[in-house]
């Protein structure tokens, strides 16, 4: 089953390509079907040989094939990254079916994030269905080990509506403003149905800590200042996935 990863690492390309779209057209409300896919500068329907990914855009140099106008760094990383994400989900499952789930819910992360961090918005079209699917698809989860797999998802899916209750009840009594918004909720929901409550915990856990390290860098190197807003989703999503794809590493510390 070795060929598996490459096989998910290829796949991802194709789904971070998918991700791209996703992540320009949901929060505009436009089809993610069609049309197919446009230069974002000058309309051009771009041809099928110059949509392949990171190839392309190695090929193309970085700039669209009728206008010449940059193409961002961001679609071949984007591309990249779901694709490493998704070869790690098949070098950590032995269960085809885990994989596949888990390769449903790193889109869906990758996506989220994007949106996040373009328009600071988790988008409901995205984080419903992924909330939805975690519980239906539990019964083949075997991230989950304990106990009857639906009541375990369930139960992550209600503690992850739960601890973002309670941590934005915390920040409105301790620091005065909202340290979580309800797209975060809606997020940990998600992340919960996939994951159970330890799950949750441990997202928020590795989230947090990410989101403080990149908050402090950030406002040290003067790229924002202290009463910044950062998206915290993506800290949220990074979080989930590390802790899926890398759960003993997690564990050595605590249990
Ligand atoms: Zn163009």
């Amino acid at each position: 089953m070795c060929y598996l990863p490459a096989v998910g690492f290829v796949s991802g390309l194709v789904l971070g390509s998918f991700a791209n779209v996703c992540i320009w057209r949901i929060p505009r409300g436009s089809s993610i079907v069609k049309p197919s896919s446009l230069c974002p500068k000058c309309l051009t329907p771009i041809k099928w040989y110059h949509n392949i990914p990171v190839i392309s855009y190695i090929m193309l140099r970085g700039s669209c094939a009728e206008c010449s106008r940059g193409i961002s760094l961001r679609y071949p990383l984007v591309e990249l990254l779901t694709a490493l994400i998704t070869a790690g989900w098949f070098l950590r499952f032995e269960s085809l079916e885990t994989a596949l789930i888990f390769t449903v819910f790193g889109l869906a992360l990758v996506i989220i994030s994007g949106v996040d961090i373009d328009y600071r918005v988790i988008p409901p079209q995205v984080s419903y269905p992924l909330m939805a699917f975690g519980i239906a698809s539990s019964y083949f989860n075997e991230f989950i080990s304990s106990g009857p797999r639906l009541i375990y998802s369930v139960a992550g899916f209600l503690s992850g509506i739960l601890a973002i209750l309670i941590l934005r009840f915390a920040g409105r009594a301790v620091f005065k403003k909202e340290a979580m918004g309800l797209g975060d909720l809606k997020l940990m929901a998600a992340v919960g149905s996939f994951t159970g409550p330890a799950g949750v915990f441990w997202t928020l856990f590795i989230g947090s800590f990410a989101g403080s390290l990149a908050g402090i860098g950030m406002q040290i190197s003067g790229k924002i200042k202290k009463r910044d807003y950062i998206p915290f989703g993506p800290f949220l999503a990074a979080g989930a996935v590390l802790y899926v794809l890398f759960t003993d590493f997690f564990h050595s510390f605590i249990r």
